[in-house]
């Protein structure tokens, strides 16, 4: 059943210190400043546009430090890791239950608020011994601009 949610807001610095804290990780100016970026860039965001938006503010900043913490931040739960499956592997700085509209042609993605009942497939990978981090739906397709592409309206003609 899918259900309609309220927008999730990224997590605060606050909760990302007390995040780190309570599972024994270092709070440190790059993990902040890191965390920092993916606020403000706001979007589904690739970890070279991160090391980007980073290293302008710390220009001594590695870009396997990025790579990590980024990947650190997503065992945490405080970035949600996703891959399309077309392009590349992107850091979503909404972890709130939402899915994704991915576009095949331009590889762009989408929130879609709505949320689905993972339940009982989380329980299935269990029972096979995986351990799950989070399930959502991703929905490929065109998006509205490439479909608008492949099936232009009269007026939109030159
Ligand atoms: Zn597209
Ligand atoms: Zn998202």
């Amino acid at each position: 059943m899918a259900t309609i949610t309220t927008t999730n807001e990224a997590r605060d610095e606050q909760d990302l210190r007390r995040t780190l804290r309570r599972r024994g990780q270092r709070v440190t100016s790059q993990r902040l400043v890191i965390h920092r970026a993916l606020v403000e860039l706001g979007r589904h965001v690739t970890a070279e546009e991160v090391f980007g938006a980073v290293s302008q503010r710390l220009p001594g900043i590695s870009r396997p430090t990025v790579y990590a913490t980024l990947d650190l931040f997503d065992e945490l739960g405080i970035v949600r890791r996703i891959s399309p499956g077309e392009g590349p592997i992107l850091y979503d700085p909404r972890v709130g239950d939402h899915s994704h509209l991915v576009c095949r042609r331009c590889g762009a993605v989408e929130d879609l608020d709505v949320t689905t009942d993972a339940t009982r497939a989380l329980a299935a990978a269990r029972r096979r011994g995986f351990e799950p981090h989070h399930a959502g739906l991703a929905i490929n397709g065109l998006c509205a601009r490439c479909a608008k592409a492949d099936n232009p309206e009269p007026s939109a003609l030159p």
